[in-house]
């Protein structure tokens, strides 16, 4: 019998997995055939692309399919406006290169996230004020259960912060083949984060470019978090909980210099890397797994922790931080498998 498929480097968390069944796929009709040989076998059916946002745990049971469907189509719009479709296994910040290497503009916020364009939309991607929903138009998606191509305008994809109606209602049920993007040849620079304003100032520029923003972005964040080259990670391990106002002004008290972002709807976004920082867990690390000192949003697998290693630590975080502030963190990255 062959030695079940290793999932070791397709997971930028770098957790040792095995999956019963490990296929590349590269076109719509091959991901059809294999939903239908799917529905058969036992085990279910995952799909990743660049595996930056998921923990394995020791095995995955069934199909493990990855999606590496290629194209990129340009359709010029009214007004500077332009329109790009681009396939599911895309590497997302070969896009963003791309687009602004045309002259678009629109992606610039989005610079070095990991992964692939179909992944985009299941957490509505996100940095530095701008999230995917801002830019999205349409996507097209395959129902695992019946093969069936349906299309999703924005409004009908349940998009809210860092979540989605594929991460959420409807998680495991449709697979992502395209989405399609709303460019634009003017430039509209989102440039209100702090951290991005001072890199910006620190670039010297003579004019904000979506460029330039694009370097900016690129430069703090490869000062700021850890290459999953090299150092095994997957993004934020938290989302920023979003709490009630009230809520966060009873938090004054407990935290000086709280973190707050007032939002539209009159809740306020903390920020979890200050009261992970503040429960005391940037000093700490539990063995094979630590929180990445510059980032403490950051979990890292120190040296070959397993998935259940970096989600037990998840677990010691979220269980102090809800004693110590009565704040519940919700875990970003999607788990898969059995131990
Ligand atoms: P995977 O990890 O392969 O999959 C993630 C989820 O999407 C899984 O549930 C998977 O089943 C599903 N999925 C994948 N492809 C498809 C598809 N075609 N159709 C349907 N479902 C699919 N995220 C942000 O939002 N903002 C950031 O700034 C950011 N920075 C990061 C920095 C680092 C260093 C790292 C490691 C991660 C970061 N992330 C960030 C998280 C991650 O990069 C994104 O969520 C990215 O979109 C995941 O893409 P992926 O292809 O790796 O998805
Ligand atoms: P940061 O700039 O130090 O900011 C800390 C937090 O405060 C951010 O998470 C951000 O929330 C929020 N924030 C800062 N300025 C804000 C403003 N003007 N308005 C509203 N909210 C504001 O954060 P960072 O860790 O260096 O990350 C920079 C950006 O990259 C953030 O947008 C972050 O979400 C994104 N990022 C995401 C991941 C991931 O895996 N999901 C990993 C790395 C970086 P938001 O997170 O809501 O933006």
């Amino acid at each position: 019998m062959s030695a079940a498929p290793r999932l070791d480097a397709l997971n930028t968390l770098g957790v040792a997995a095995t999956a019963d069944r490990l296929v590349v796929v590269e076109s719509e009709r091959a991901l059809q055939g294999l939903l239908r040989e799917a529905a058969d076998q036992r085990g279910g059916l995952v799909v990743l692309g660049g595996g930056s946002n998921v923990v394995l745990k020791r095995h995955v049971p069934g199909t493990v399919a990855i999606i590496r469907t290629r194209g990129t189509h340009i359709v010029p719009g009214r007004g500077g406006r332009v329109n790009v479709s681009v396939a599911a296994g895309e590497s997302w910040h070969g896009l963003v290169r791309f687009t602004i290497g045309q002259g678009l503009y629109g992606l610039e916020n989005l610079a070095l996230i990991p992964g692939s364009v179909g992944a985009a939309p299941l957490q509505n991607i996100g940095a530095y004020g701008v999230e995917l929903a801002d830019r999205l138009i349409s996507l097209r998606a395959m129902e695992v259960a019946s093969g069936a191509v349906r299309e999703f305008h924005r409004e009908e994809c349940g998009f809210a912060y860092r979540d989605s109606r594929f991460k959420s209602a409807d998680a495991g049920r449709f697979i992502i083949l395209d989405v399609t993007l709303a460019l634009s040849r003017e430039a509209q620079p989102v440039i209100d984060y702090p951290e991005l304003r001072l890199e910006l100032q620190r670039l010297g520029g003579s004019r904000i470019s979506p460029v330039l923003v694009a370097e900016a972005v690129v430069r703090v964040r490869r000062r700021k978090l850890p290459d999953p080259r090299r150092v095994g990670n997957a993004g934020s391990f938290f989302k920023n909980p979003v709490v009630s106002a009230p809520k966060a002004e009873g938090l004054r008290a407990a935290v000086p210099g709280l973190v707050e972002h007032f939002q539209s709807d009159g809740r306020v976004k903390l920020s979890a890397a200050q009261l992970i920082d503040r429960a005391g867990f940037k000093a700490r690390a539990a063995g094979k797994v630590g929180v990445w000192p510059r980032q403490p949003l950051v979990l890292i697998n120190r040296d070959g922790a397993s998935g259940a290693d970096v989600l037990a630590f998840g677990q010691s975080i979220r269980a102090e931080v809800q004693r110590l502030y009565g704040v519940s963190l919700e875990l970003e990255p999607q788990v898969y498998g059995v131990d």
